[in-house]
């Protein structure tokens, strides 16, 4: 007995598509990609310098400095690369499922399978004999293909890989968190701090801009609200450090 019985009927109007998985939105999904790799570089920057800023709070021996700046980095590009590869891995498992599904169906029932993809297409605007045309050329094609693609937004040729956004998430949280690290280990002890800090701002300002201009925002708010965050972070655990620091 399952649940979905009474749906059978209704599942090409109730099915939502899935707007990034548009065929046509090759460049799209690349620029999100990008975006993506920019974020993950402004958590990067934004952690590690809120970090290793706080430890200088606290301390002026530079192997604290570089084993705390390293373990931040590690740590964090790692939490970052398996919560990707986790969420990835779930978002892969239940396309799999869905296309199980599909397939399961055609084999079962392709004449309402066809009807289904008929009245899909007329729902894009075709006619009626064009959307039926279509249907049939596609089904004889490769019928599969045809109703993942349009029934359920899913390329089956590119589900994602867990295992490429885990490591693209480690490499652009690293490549961010490295920034930070260096700014507080090579300058000489006085000006560790104020080198960090000013190179940070700066780095978060092109970061603000860039994933604005990727997603097509204005990007005034976008820098406004980074560089601030990234301020409070730094500033915030400045404190705490040097009050730990004084404690001692
Ligand atoms: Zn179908």
């Amino acid at each position: 007995m399952s649940a979905d019985d009474g749906r059978d009927g209704s599942t090409a109007e109730e099915q939502p598509s899935h707007p990034t998985h548009d065929p046509h939105e090759g460049l799209g999904a690349r620029l999100n990609w990008l975006r993506a790799g920019v974020l993950g570089a402004n958590d990067g920057i934004v952690s590690t310098a809120g970090l290793v800023v706080g430890v200088a709070g606290a301390t002026d021996t530079q192997s604290t400095l570089l084993a705390s700046g390293i373990a931040g980095l590690l740590a964090g590009s790692l939490s970052m690369a398996s919560g990707e590869y986790v969420s990835v891995s779930t978002q892969r498992d239940s396309e799999m499922a869905a296309l199980a599904l599909e397939r399961k169906e055609l084999a079962e029932t392709p004449e309402a399978e066809f009807q289904e993809l008929v009245g899909l297409y007329r729902d894009k605007g075709l006619t009626p004999i064009t959307a039926r045309r279509v249907a049939e050329e596609l089904t004889a094609h490769d019928a599969l293909t045809a109703h993942a693609t349009t029934e359920l937004g899913i390329d089956p040729e590119a589900l994602a890989s867990p295992w490429s956004a885990a490591i693209a998430s480690f490499v652009a949280f690293s490549v961010g968190a490295l920034l930070p690290l260096l700014a507080i280990v090579l300058p000489p002890e006085h000006w560790r701090v104020p080198v960090t800090v000013v190179s940070v701002l700066i780095a978060l300002i092109l970061t603000g801009w860039l994933s604005a201009r990727l997603g097509r925002a204005a990007p005034g708010r976008a820098i406004l609200r980074n560089v601030i965050g990234g301020a409070l972070a730094m500033g915030i655990t400045y404190l705490v450090g040097t009050l730990i620091g004084k404690v001692d």
